[in-house]
């Protein structure tokens, strides 16, 4: 099968071209997809596309008319699909599960270590020969409470390594996970979980219910001085409101893999580019905030699985016109 693989990068070839082994054929084009660069697929039957591509009716349009009949996600969340249109259009949408949570949840630990014990600050000040503890001064993870918000696949990781801290685990989530209850944690609603969660950390996906779930309001629930990470998907906060939270002190550390308007700034080197985005630059004035681009997947583990489930996707669509795992806008009524 000939595919288009919309954002791709270098290291994107190097796992599906390992996964792929020859099978189907792999056009590589750099630029993120939307109803203009759709046309560069060509006479592609398949499209694999990845999280901040734009597949809204136009664009889906545009590769239907190519003849596109597989729209195969190389990621978990598909927020980024009309999928009403794509199944009018006759388009059937895949995407990868599953491939390593412990990635993600590993990442969302990674960026509650760092800015409790402010190790890139540290980090920075030991390059410049400045020992100096001040303002490094962090707490015991042991016996405080995180809060998890979305307990499926990658919260229940990061209750599980909370637990592991010896934290008190309370989570929320409009579907309880037994796992999640033997894993320690105690479901609770979520003004209880703010309100009584020295870390708050986001895993749900972004839907129109948890679009800016974490506003104003949910700031002001919050513990005073709390801990925010934000793993899941920007929209799942509203990033003025954290400024706000940040400048009274409400939110006392923001650590985010994720960014509302992250599309027209991760996944490419801006280096020696001016960032227009004043909202990102003022994130970025805060020393109490961690960023990361979108890096959570980013294991070698990860990758292998997601190209090699990609592959899998599209072989066995080949094969019988069904794909391993579909997402379908029947699945989500
Ligand atoms: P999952 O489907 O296994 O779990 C999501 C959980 O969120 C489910 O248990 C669901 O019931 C719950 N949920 C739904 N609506 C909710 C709400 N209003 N409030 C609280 N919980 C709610 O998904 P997962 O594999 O654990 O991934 C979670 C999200 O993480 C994905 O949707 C994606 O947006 C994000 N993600 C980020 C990265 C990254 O690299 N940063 C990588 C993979 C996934």
């Amino acid at each position: 099968m000939r595919v288009a693989v919309f954002s791709s990068k270098p290291y994107d070839r190097d796992f599906l071209d390992a996964a792929n082994n020859g099978r189907h054929v792999f056009v590589y084009i750099e630029p993120r997809l939307d109803a203009y660069t759709a046309y560069a697929a060509n006479d592609a039957q398949a499209v694999c596309a990845f999280v901040n591509d734009h597949l809204d009716a136009q664009t889906l349009d545009v590769l239907a008319r190519q003849g596109v009949r597989l729209v195969t996600l190389r990621c978990a969340g598909f927020n980024q699909v009309d999928l009403a249109a794509a199944k009018s259009l006759g388009i059937t949408v895949a995407r990868v599960p599953e491939y390593s949570p412990h990635s993600v949840a590993e990442h969302a630990v990674a960026l509650m270590l760092t800015l409790n014990r402010k190790i890139h600050r540290a980090s920075a000040r030991v390059r410049e020969g400045n020992f100096s503890l001040d303002g490094l001064l962090g707490f015991d993870m042991h016996r405080k409470t995180v809060g998890v918000v979305g307990t499926g696949k990658i919260g229940l990781i990061v209750a599980r390594i909370m637990a592991g801290f010896g934290c008190k685990v309370l989570a929320y989530d409009p579907y309880p996970n037994a796992d999640c209850v033997a894993a320690g944690a105690s479901y609770v609603t979520l003004p209880e979980l703010l309100c009584g969660s020295d870390i708050v950390s986001l895993h749900c996906p972004l839907t129109p219910d948890t679009h800016h779930l974490i506003d104003e309001a949910a700031v002001r629930q919050m513990r005073h001085g709390a801990m925010l990470i934000n793993i899941s998907r920007g929209a799942v906060v509203d990033t003025r409101a954290l400024i706000r939270g940040l400048k009274s002190g409400a939110i006392g550390s923001l650590g985010l893999d994720v960014y509302e308007e992250e599309e027209n700034l991760f996944f490419q080197d801006l280096s020696n580019t001016l960032i227009n985005d004043d909202v990102f630059a003022r994130l970025l004035t805060f020393p109490n905030v961690v960023i990361t681009g979108h890096q959570g997947f980013f294991t070698e583990d990860a990758m292998t699985e997601i190209a090699k489930v990609t592959v899998e996707n599209i072989t066995q669509f080949e094969e019988t016109g069904l794909v391993l795992y579909p997402v379908s806008v029947e699945r989500l009524v």
